[in-house]
């Protein structure tokens, strides 16, 4: 098996995740880069539905935060599932996500 794993979980003070990589990449990711990445069913149909919402918006009509969204994000902890991903709890009482190894290593 070729597949790079994590080295090193580390969160930093900026709400960050650091991921260090077995081939040797670093990755630096914020708290809510990875919430709004979450894979499971709930979330990836939330992103659609503001897709859509974008699309239908008026042009002179911006974006507005929810009231989830201005707070303070943390990641309350992040678990190992099988050898192929995590599971990550968000403070904002999230958890269901499971963000495979493949997912992680593809964010930016
Ligand atoms: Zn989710």
């Amino acid at each position: 098996m070729s597949q790079a794993i994590p080295t090193r979980l580390d969160k930093t003070a900026r709400r960050t995740l650091v991921i260090e990589w077995s081939d040797g990449l670093s990755q630096e990711l914020t708290f809510r880069q990875m919430r709004n990445a979450c894979p499971c069913a709930t979330c990836s149909e939330k992103q659609q539905g503001k897709e859509e919402e974008k699309a239908t918006r008026s042009l002179n009509e911006l974006p507005i935060l929810s009231a989830a969204e201005t707070l303070p994000l943390e990641i309350v902890s992040m678990k190992p599932v099988g050898n192929y991903g995590y599971n990550i709890q968000f403070s904002d009482g999230h958890s269901t996500g499971i963000y495979t190894l493949d997912l992680l290593r593809g964010m930016e």
